[in-house]
């Protein structure tokens, strides 16, 4: 008789190239599951905007099994006790399932493996969402590494990624299992509808994973080199809630943009620096795995000495895109009303943050955790702390952004700006970025009234930045 097997969904919503359901398929029948375990995780379980995106994911899942006669399972609770009474209810004698890295993983993967166990049932855990599992790389003296660079000539030096595997024919159990219904989670909002207009910017699940890394390769690689930095041309890929909820593998993207470097040889150098981007995101998890405080604690130690302020009203100013600093506001804002934000401008907005506001990058990432349509454990805390200048191969904390020269070099024809805070867009770009050097004349001819209609900046960009420079110095005589 064929076996039948649970297989487990967690951040790998798909149906390509998941070796666990491949090898659960070839076993016999499949009772695909994903558990709702509101306890998972504690502060960092999954925030609104991700719950949208995750909701959606779901419902592309439900679409690929029902065209496969079978029904994605949905249970709630506590997820050894649901696994474990799921396979007991079935008759399975596997559960599937792919790794995870987050600090709670380890011991949760190992509770489920031992209560499994007591009733003959095995986990089969497969590698995650990675290209290369954390304990794969390491410096020549065995250790993980802390550098990007040196890391990343490491993963290369390995040997390629396997091939991406195909979505297997799945067999159905004889017996229909008791599912949840998707809409009873309310994972998505209502009252109010924050997300309102989300449907027409995002396609969230499997084809939308493949459309927009086709789209990318196809269109925009030959400007993500020199482009990948300008806000308001759309050159970077916007994989990452993709890959966030493993609706595409990255060896998938690996692999298709090798062969674009094949067809598109003249992009091959602009090929090699996104591939460095996932590269970072593999650093990401590579440092949570063997640093598993690095979302709750300052990876260099003598941040915790570093006299924060706690300046409420700077907070939801800053969270608002009301801080009166036009790049700053248009970034708050796209992260608001799309649950994105470009790159350079994330790095601009968190900079902001923690050294004009001083503020603690803890307040920070709590905010993009919840804003987040790609709100990532590994790469949010890694990233925070990069420009807080406490993480491993940080950005230095003396290398603050001044918010006007970054609009002007990135946003010089002003569409990104123009487009977020609209109440400038009549502001010309000579002042669009320091609209409070703009004579009196300009800015009535623009309909603007500094403190009415656009706030005063809340901060003096030079007063801001030599307090935080006096502030990082009270870090030097720390050993
Ligand atoms: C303060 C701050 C917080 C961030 N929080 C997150 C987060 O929660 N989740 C997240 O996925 N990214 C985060 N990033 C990294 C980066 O901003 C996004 O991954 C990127 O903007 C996604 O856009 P894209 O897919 O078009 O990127 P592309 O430029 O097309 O890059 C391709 C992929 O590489 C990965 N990637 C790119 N840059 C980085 C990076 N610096 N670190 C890690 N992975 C990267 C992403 O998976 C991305 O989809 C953060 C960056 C900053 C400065």
């Amino acid at each position: 008789m064929a076996d039948i097997s649970v297989y487990w969904f967690r951040d790998d919503l798909r149906l390509t190239d998941l070796p666990g359901l491949v090898a659960a398929a070839s076993a016999g029948s499949v009772v695909p599951v994903f558990v709702r375990d509101s306890g998972l995780g504690g502060e960092w379980r999954i925030a609104s905007a991700s719950q949208w995106w995750l909701h959606h994911s779901l419902v592309a899942l439900q679409h690929g099994f029902a065209e496969q006669g079978l029904e994605l399972i949905l249970r709630s609770g506590d997820t050894v006790e649901v696994l474990s009474a799921l396979a007991r209810e079935v008759g399975a004698t596997n559960v599937y399932c792919s790794r995870h890295y987050q600090p709670w993983s380890a011991s949760l993967e190992q509770t489920l493996r031992d209560t499994l166990s007591q009733t003959g049932v095995t986990l089969q855990r497969y590698p995650g969402t990675l290209l290369h599992e954390p304990e794969d790389v390491a410096t020549g003296g065995g250790t993980p590494f802390k550098v990007f660079t040196p890391f990343w000539r490491a993963c290369n030096r390995r040997p390629e990624p396997a091939t991406p595997l195909a979505a297997p024919s799945l067999k159905a159990p004889a017996a229909r299992v008791a599912s949840e219904e998707l809409s009873d989670w309310q994972l998505t909002p209502s009252t109010p509808n924050w997300a309102y207009g989300w449907n027409d910017l995002w396609r969230p699940g499997e084809a939308g994973a493949q459309a927009a890394l086709n789209g990318f390769l196809d269109h925009h690689v030959p400007h993500y080199g020199d482009g990948r930095d300008i806000p308001s041309q759309p050159n970077t890929s916007k994989l990452s809630p993709y890959l966030r909820f493993g609706n595409i593998s990255p060896r998938q993207v690996w692999h298709a943009a090798q062969s674009a470097k094949i067809e598109q040889p003249s992009s091959a150098d602009s090929l090699d620096k996104f591939l460095s981007e996932i590269g970072w995101r593999e650093f990401c998890y590579h440092l949570l795995h063997h640093f598993p405080t690095m979302p709750d604690e300052a990876f260099n130690p003598k941040f915790n000495f570093f006299p924060w302020g706690d300046d409420q009203e700077r907070l939801s100013a800053w969270q608002r895109g009301q801080t009166g600093y036009p790049i700053v506001d248009a970034g708050m804002r796209e992260l608001w009303q799309t649950g994105f934000m470009h790159n350079r401008v994330r790095m601009v907005v968190a900079s902001f943050l923690t050294k004009h506001l001083l503020l603690h990058w803890r307040a920070g990432e709590a905010w993009f955790w919840d804003c987040l349509l790609d709100a990532d454990l590994a790469s949010n805390a890694c990233s925070w702390q990069w420009v807080g200048g406490s993480g491993a191969d940080a950005s230095p904390y003396f290398r603050i952004f001044n918010p006007i020269a970054q609009g002007e070099k990135f946003d010089k024809a002003g569409g990104y700006t123009r487009r977020w805070v609209p109440e400038l867009a009549g502001v010309p770009d000579k002042y669009l970025h320091k609209p409070w050097e703009a004579p009196d004349t300009v800015l009535s001819e623009s309909g603007v009234t500094l403190g009415e209609t656009y706030p005063l900046p809340i901060v003096d960009h030079k007063t801001a930045r030599e307090a935080a420079l006096s502030a990082y110095a009270t870090l030097k005589s720390i050993d």
